[in-house]
């Protein structure tokens, strides 16, 4: 009985692969095997399609027998190219605007026609994506493979993939609360913040207003917890920063200073919105470890965040700063806190 079995089975699967193949229908399950967002049907091409073939001379390069819905949006865009024909065929169609230029873009890049669809999915996906950039999170990813999706359009979008201090903007909203100055955005050299207030009595240490309200209630706070900070410096003008950052370029090169200080414009104290907390009674850093513990906990419950934390360096492109705190308000900055992101990666997603 068993052996009867197994001779049968090769001949009756021989008989329906040569049926499969006979009729085209191999094809057309591979092709409708994939995503639900797929639509293809086995209807052939409409009379206007053949049409616009003929009038692009592809119609001989066309099995039009079968139908490939992306060869037909294909042959209606501004974009289409007459060389990738029979890769738009073979390429599983995708819902979205500028569906061909990104394959086209991806076909020039020598992308395997099976991996496209899925590669352009994974980027239009990410809610910031760009489709100005899609070049460069190709590039980009190629660089950093270990990056999801995501980070690459993230980090592409806040300019990661250009050295510091190139594709520089003035920022737009430098008033805002939540306004991002870094390495690729700064402020105008007369750019002054509206209701600047002394940190604590008679003080050159200065905040806008609601900073230095909520600074007041930190260290209040840190100090019923038994940990001392005072703000040694807050507020900088345009004027200040430049001196600052001139010494220090002087005294260990451009390239070492650019690691620990802003050149004049790009540094977020200019906005009023971020502090240096020191203890003084400890030495030589700045906090101690139960110092940074107490604010790493508790800094977002008055509106704050560490701004430059350590094993961020590559995206905030500062090294650590435990003493650095950046003012967001209390909902903002807990989001931030609890997002895992740098304040740079979380208003490209949340707050543009
Ligand atoms: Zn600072």
């Amino acid at each position: 009985m068993k052996r009867k079995k197994i001779k049968k089975f090769p001949i009756f699967c021989i008989v329906l692969i040569i049926l499969c193949l006979g009729f085209g229908y191999f094809r057309f399950f591979k092709n409708n095997n994939n995503d639900k967002k797929i639509k293809q049907t086995t209807s052939n091409y409409s009379k206007k399609s053949l049409e616009k073939m003929d009038d692009l001379k592809i119609k001989d390069k066309v099995n039009t027998n079968l139908y490939s819905k992306t060869l037909d949006v294909a042959i209606f865009d501004e974009y289409f190219q007459s060389e990738y024909v029979n890769k738009y065929e073979k390429i599983d169609y995708v819902d979205i605007d500028n569906f061909i230029d990104f394959i086209n873009i991806l076909l020039d890049r020598s992308t395997s026609v099976d991996e496209i669809s899925k590669i352009i999915e994974n980027y239009t996906n990410c809610p910031n994506f760009n489709k100005y950039n899609f070049e460069r999170y190709l590039s980009y990813k190629e660089k950093n493979s270990d990056l999801d999706y995501q980070d690459v359009v993230t980090r592409v979008n806040i300019k990661l993939d250009k050295e510091y201090y190139t594709d520089t903007e003035p920022v737009k909203d430098p008033d805002s609360l939540y306004v991002v100055v870094n390495k690729y955005n700064y402020l105008d050299a007369n750019f002054i913040p509206k209701n600047l207030k002394p940190l604590f009595n008679n003080s050159g240490v200065t905040m806008v207003e609601e900073a230095a309200n909520a600074y007041k209630e930190l260290v209040e706070a840190a100090k019923n917890d038994g940990i001392t900070l005072v703000a040694t410096t807050a507020y900088r003008s345009y004027a200040f920063q430049s001196s600052l950052y001139n010494s220090y370029k002087n005294k260990d090169g451009e390239a070492l200073a650019d690691t620990y200080s802003a050149r004049p414009g790009y540094s977020e104290h200019q906005t009023g919105l971020a502090a240096d907390l020191n203890d003084p009674n400890y030495s030589p850093r700045r906090l101690s470890a139960d110092d940074y513990k107490w604010l790493k906990d508790n800094a977002d419950k008055f509106g704050f965040i560490i701004r430059f934390p350590e094993g961020k360096e590559n995206i905030t492109g500062y090294q650590e700063e435990d003493w650095h705190i950046r003012y967001l308000g209390k909902d903002v900055a807990k989001k931030v806190k609890d997002s895992g992101l740098t304040l740079d990666e979380y208003y490209d997603l949340y707050l543009k």
